[in-house]
């Protein structure tokens, strides 16, 4: 490990500034998976065994660098006690006199939650006024957010230069796991990217095309991509200014031998709720008032044989709309198969992303995967080959 770790730290007594991904995902103002929870307490537990003061830090969704209810981290407060068996105190404040104030009242052992740090401008913008403002609670910094350490914010990256810095138990299992399983991957390797977050992801895959032999694109990404080819997906998500850059992935992937995999069917709604009115339809044939919103039977079918075939798979984005049935079927159909493959020693299987992995989750094959990542950006980044910002500062130089 060329990384200093909680092994290389001495945090009793001392004011701990931990930073966590706290993002979990969220379904009518409830907690829908608690991966991103539970993959916190390793550090968190041993923090306070060691009877550090325990300050985190962590964002929530996407405030507009000022604060809102929606974003508050404050209801995380009672599940990070629940899970942890302790009361975690609340500041309703990651900076200033209200953090400075719970702080200082802190004892040996203790656990305070800060508020969202994307509240304040100077977060995203790695701001060092900001960055000098958050360290003036700690003694020393741990970052446990692998899945945050694409960005190289105030609180992911920052923090790493102006205090003693290490990565925190979940982050160096990351680290550890990734490295394994992929580092050097058995081949063919497919790589199965979906999701809504269409804009964010289309930009990688020509780098991604470059790693993998097989890039199987479903979800709301597929729907580019089939409007990229002259099909008309009707009301489906769809980022028609993306068209060309759907272009040039397409090129990009043919120019190294990467087989670019797309839905030949899908199943297709006229509304965006659970149990709409569906029929199966293939990909030529979609209504003006369609929208697809999972992958259909045959799309189903090739993409499990394919499975037969290749000997990595990594994951990022459901194939469909899963919070809604039946729009869940594709998902769970090749989350079974990949989940059967693997269990039997025939597919190593990577999957991560916080609705990749509630998805697996509600498939129930998340627990028979070889590696269950927590991050998604920053897990797709890696697999690009990307230098993670919040990683390198913790390299032992
Ligand atoms: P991401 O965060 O990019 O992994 O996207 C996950 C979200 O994509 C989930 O909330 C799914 O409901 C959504 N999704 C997947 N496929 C589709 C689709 N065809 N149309 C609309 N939303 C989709």
């Amino acid at each position: 490990m060329t990384f200093r770790t909680l092994d290389d730290a001495s945090v009793s007594g001392k004011r701990v500034l931990l930073r966590l991904d706290l993002n979990v995902p969220m379904e009518n103002g409830r907690i829908a998976d608690t991966t991103r929870i539970d993959r916190a307490l390793p550090t968190l537990g041993e923090l306070i065994r060691k009877g550090a003061k325990t300050i985190v830090l962590s964002h929530f969704g996407r405030p507009k660098g000022g604060p809102d209810t929606e974003n508050s981290l404050k209801g995380l407060a009672g599940s990070l006690s629940a899970s942890l068996g302790i009361a975690v105190h609340f500041a309703a404040d990651c900076i200033g006199p209200v953090a400075a104030e719970a702080v200082g009242k802190m004892q040996n052992g203790d656990v305070l939650l800060l508020e969202n740090t994307r509240f304040h401008k100077g977060e995203e913008k790695n701001d060092p006024a900001f960055v000098a403002e958050l360290a003036r609670n700690g003694d020393l910094y741990v970052n446990d957010a692998f899945s945050a350490a694409h960005r190289a914010h105030a609180s992911t990256e920052g923090l790493a230069h102006v205090l003693p810095a290490y990565a925190g138990r979940s982050m160096q299992a990351e680290l550890e796991a990734l490295g394994k399983a992929l580092g050097n991957p058995r081949r063919p390797v497919a790589a199965i990217v979906g999701g809504a977050k269409v804009s964010t992801k289309l930009d990688l895959l020509a780098n991604l095309s470059k790693k993998v032999d097989f890039l199987i694109i479903g979800g709301g990404m597929a729907n580019t991509f089939l409007a990229a080819q002259g099909k008309s997906v009707g009301k489906s998500l769809c980022e028609r200014d993306l068209l060309d850059t759907a272009r040039d992935v397409v090129e990009a992937a043919r120019a190294v031998k990467c087989q670019i995999v797309l839905p030949v069917d899908g199943v297709a709604a006229r509304e965006f709720r659970a149990h709409a009115p569906s029929r199966i339809v293939s990909v030529d044939d979609i209504g003006d008032d369609e929208m697809i919103l999972d992958l259909g039977p045959k799309s189903v079918v090739e993409i499990e044989k394919l499975l037969g075939v290749v000997k990595t798979l990594v994951w990022n984005g459901p194939f469909g709309a899963f919070e809604m049935q039946p729009f869940d079927a594709g998902t769970n159909a090749v989350a079974s198969v990949a989940a059967s493959l693997t269990a039997a020693g025939k597919l190593v299987t990577v999957a991560g992303g916080g609705d990749t992995v509630s998805a697996l989750n509600q498939a129930g094959a998340a627990d028979r995967f070889t590696y269950i990542s927590t991050a998604g950006g920053a897990f797709l980044e890696w697999l690009e080959g990307k230098v993670l910002p919040g990683v390198e500062a913790l390299r032992v130089k």
